[in-house]
């Protein structure tokens, strides 16, 4: 079976999580799986590498799981966006909206330098809220968004045409 195959797999639905009507696309059985999860890393390694990132900025907390994994492939730093109250030190805000709910995301004023060219990853892209978040926040600190990268994307909640004026371009592994 190709690798992307398996993991489309392995991708679990679970109904009304984390309330009535959202379709939970979990990925955890990926991330149990060495082949699924190396697969999927390959995957997202192979559309970075050779692009010029300096830096990969992921979401939490799946976010982190792929980011972390990816900027050490591709041997560069990682910058954490997280929810309110989470980060240590001085942070930047911004709040958004998801498609359960609305909050507010923060990155360390430092997390990011004036003129890096910045990879956002998170696992799921669906309405793009959480992504449009992290994208605002890099570009206070006055770098650059040069992808959005997923490992899925649910297309019919239209995450892309949020994110088009972000940055870009848009990228995902798998679609629904
Ligand atoms: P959004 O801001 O609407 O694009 O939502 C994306 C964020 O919420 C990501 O960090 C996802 O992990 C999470 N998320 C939203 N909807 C789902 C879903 N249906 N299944 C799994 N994760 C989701």
């Amino acid at each position: 079976m190709a690798s992307l195959d398996l993991v489309r797999q392995l991708i679990r639905d679970v109904p009304d999580f984390p309330q009535p009507g959202i379709l939970f696309k979990d990925i955890t059985p990926v991330l149990a799986d060495a082949k699924a999860f190396q697969a999927v890393l390959d995957a997202m390694e192979e559309r970075l590498r050779g692009r010029g990132f300096d830096r990969i900025v992921a979401i939490e907390s799946r976010g982190f799981v792929f980011g972390a994994a990816l900027a050490d492939r591709l041997e560069i730093g990682f910058s954490p966006v997280r929810k309110l109250g989470k980060l240590p030190y001085k942070t930047h805000r911004i709040e958004y909206a998801l498609e359960y709910g609305k909050g507010v995301l923060e990155a360390h004023i430092d997390s990011v330098l004036p003129g890096e060219k910045v990879a956002i990853v998170d696992d799921l892209l669906a309405t793009g809220g959480t992504a449009w978040g992290a994208a605002q926040l890099v570009q206070k600190q006055e770098a650059q968004v040069g992808a959005f990268l997923f490992v899925v994307e649910l297309a019919f909640l239209k995450g892309r045409e949020r994110l088009s004026q972000s940055g870009g371009p848009v990228e995902a592994l798998i679609s629904y």
